[in-house]
């Protein structure tokens, strides 16, 4: 009995925890509040790393185009996320790796390999503007979250419940509780955190004066490159990144979709740039 009752009760617990939404789409999120409450030290902990261990670029032009486009993004999202806590920051490393991230606490990250990739002002926005999707959504977190409570119920499942005690059906049980409310989400999840990023990303671009066309040259340039089966070189590294930003036909389609609701945001926003 106590055993159905713990199990009961970690299954209550998954859906108090549950209660954040993501205001852009409205999606309902499970994040713990202990993960979120320390993302930002995460965040700017994890950038004094990188900061320490990557050789950051001297050159002055590309340095000054990463953070004009990345301030002008800020500015574009604290109007919907006002971040009080943010210690914004945009820096440019000097390696050929093809990638770009963004931190909670405001740290952003750019690789010269990615930077030589973009066309301009344009598609660096549309990927300053997806990476920081990712922070304002609490992806991280709530990946974090999944992981934990995966964990959590792993163990009521087995020894913090005596679980050899238990009989067959109440194994199959908890097993399917198990696989089905946490590692079922892990996977779905990875591509709808993409999707949404895609979607706020753009939102953020345009509303920061770029223009949400730059989303639909720009991904169909990394389509182009990768999967061309080359194992060396700037193709290799193309690969990597999009082996977790998949370019294939579906996101470009839904990239497409999207710009002529945020063509009037961007024709709006750029006239206070001019
Ligand atoms: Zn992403």
């Amino acid at each position: 009995m106590k055993t159905y009752l713990t199990l009961a009760l970690s299954i209550l617990l998954l859906g108090l925890v549950g209660c954040s939404t993501v205001s852009e789409t409205g999606r309902r999120q499970l994040i713990l509040p202990s993960v979120l409450q320390n993302e930002n030290q995460t965040g700017l902990a994890a950038f004094a790393d990188i900061k320490k261990s990557e050789k950051i670029s001297t050159d002055s032009k590309a340095t000054a185009q990463v953070q004009r486009v990345g301030n002008r993004i800020k500015d574009s999202v604290m109007k919907s996320h006002p971040m009080s806590d943010a210690e914004w920051e945009f820096v440019l490393f000097e390696s050929d790796q093809v990638n770009a991230f963004a931190l909670p606490g405001g740290k952003v990250g750019v690789y010269t390999g990615l930077l030589k990739l973009v066309s301009g002002d344009d598609e660096l926005a549309i990927v300053i503007g997806h990476e920081i999707a990712h922070v304002t959504s609490h992806h991280g977190s709530e990946r974090a979250s999944q992981t934990s409570l995966a964990n959590v119920l792993s163990q009521v499942g087995s020894s913090a419940l005596g679980y050899s005690e238990l009989g067959d059906t109440a194994k199959k049980g908890i097993m399917l509780a198990y696989t089905g409310a946490a590692q079922g989400t892990l996977l779905k999840y990875s591509r709808d955190h993409e999707t949404e990023a895609d979607v706020i990303g753009m939102q953020f671009a345009s509303g920061a004066g770029y223009n949400p066309q730059a989303a639909v040259t720009f991904w169909k340039k990394m389509a182009a490159q990768s999967g061309k089966g080359q194992s060396s070189g700037v193709s290799a590294m193309i690969e990597k990144w999009t082996s977790t930003h998949p370019p294939d036909a579906e996101r470009i389609a839904k990239l497409e979709s999207l710009v002529p609701k945020y063509m009037p945001v961007y024709e709006q926003a750029k006239l206070q740039y001019k």
